[in-house]
């Protein structure tokens, strides 16, 4: 079956036009559309506490079915598979990709960085397009974490970093070698997110980028640095060569080195794209929650950041707070709320874990110790030091 790209020309008086997805890709379908002189009838998102978003109405993805002369357009990555799925199993395939509405004239300006990146690099979504019907095994992202400095002390650290007290550099064939098994594992990752702590702080960045540069599952490498460290020239090159992107967070004046960072990247060729945060998500401290079955599920169903699979020390986890939380002595992980590729061992029995880690559970136990990660948690102040 092939999902159609929704053209401008299908467009017709009355239709009503569903965002399947109130996340980022909904919030950039929904500019395009605007772009192209339609505006759409409503979102459609499982988080069921969102009911309003740009002044639309957000509707549960059951109540879809029962929209007159509707259209759908499919506006996530990480739920693409999930929302096609759901959609057939109600009877209803009436549903597009966005392709096409992400090559709109679009003015970029009043675009988050992120939505920009997206706007720039397509290559994700299309990349979850081709997966849908594919039966190759697919990750869309994971962070690999390379070290557990940092020279930021964040209170409210998504990764509890500054929570180590003897924090340290992980070697890099500790890093490299259970990379591999993984991707053995796997047919195709689309993005490799190198980050700490500080990844700028690592000695070994250089060869880390090289090898991961020749790592041909890998579609995109991208690092995230909290703007505070002018890597080496020569960083800056191997970057260019490995076709790395860079993230960097913007913490006002605790990130003191944006403006020197874009500089370089601009004279080596590196790609790049900064974003600002003001503002986090209270996920709270690592305390043991009083949470029941339901309250926790819906924590976990609608986190963003359980859609952020964390490789650290050779072994995938859920998100960073589970692998990080467990690492410094808050909690522990269950068995089967990771895998450990530290060993060379049969590689359909990884995919086999893989599977029931990323897609078959619906709760972690690092979700009783935590807030979550979502639009329900209480904003703070981003970046407030220790
Ligand atoms: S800069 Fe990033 S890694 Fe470092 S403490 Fe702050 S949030 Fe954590
Ligand atoms: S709610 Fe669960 S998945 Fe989300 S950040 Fe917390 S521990 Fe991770």
């Amino acid at each position: 079956m092939d999902i159609r790209a929704y053209q401008k020309s299908d467009y017709t008086q009355g239709q009503n036009i569903v965002i399947y997805g109130a996340g980022i890709y909904g919030e950039i379908a929904f500019q395009c559309l605007r772009t192209w002189g339609i505006r759409a009838y409503c979102f459609a998102d499982r988080n069921e506490n969102l009911k309003e978003k740009y002044g639309l109405p957000v509707i549960k993805p059951t109540e879809i079915k029962k929209i007159d002369n509707s259209v759908i357009l499919l506006a996530s990555v990480n739920y693409l598979k999930d929302m096609v799925e759901f959609l057939l199993s109600q009877g209803v395939t009436n549903f597009y990709n966005i392709t096409e509405l992400l090559e709109a004239e679009i003015e970029t300006e009043n675009m988050s960085e992120y939505q920009q990146d997206i706007m720039k690099n397509k290559g994700g979504y299309q990349f979850a397009l081709d997966n849908v019907f594919s039966n190759k095994f697919t990750i869309r992202n994971i962070d690999l974490v390379i070290t557990e400095y940092c020279n930021l002390r964040c209170r409210d650290c998504g990764s509890l970093i500054p929570y180590y007290k003897k924090p340290t550099h992980i070697k890099l064939d500790e890093i490299l070698s259970p990379l591999d098994n993984f991707l053995n594992a796997i047919d195709e990752l689309y993005e490799l997110r190198i980050l700490g702590g500080e990844p700028f702080l690592y000695p070994s960045i250089g060869e880390l980028l090289d090898a991961c540069g020749k790592l041909s599952k890998v579609k995109r490498i991208v690092i995230y640095t909290n703007s505070t460290v002018i890597p080496e020239n020569m960083i800056f090159e191997r970057m260019k060569e490995n076709h790395v992107v860079l993230h960097m967070s913007d913490y006002g004046t605790y990130s003191g080195k944006v403006k020197e960072i874009q500089e370089k990247c601009l004279e080596y060729g590196v790609d790049f794209y900064v974003h600002e945060y003001n503002e986090w998500r209270d996920m709270g401290t690592t305390e043991l929650r009083n949470y029941d079955l339901d309250t926790v599920k819906k924590i976990y169903q609608i986190c963003d950041n359980a859609k952020c699979p964390s490789f650290y020390r050779g072994k995938l986890y859920i998100c960073p707070r589970a692998a990080h939380g467990e690492s410094i002595g808050a909690f522990k992980n269950s068995q089967g709320e990771y895998v450990d590729f530290n060993k060379k061992t049969d590689t359909a029995e990884k995919r086999k874990e893989l599977m029931a880690l990323l897609y078959e559970r619906d709760i972690f136990s690092a979700c009783y110790y935590c807030n979550g990660n979502s639009i329900h948690a209480k904003p703070i102040a981003a970046a407030v030091q220790l």
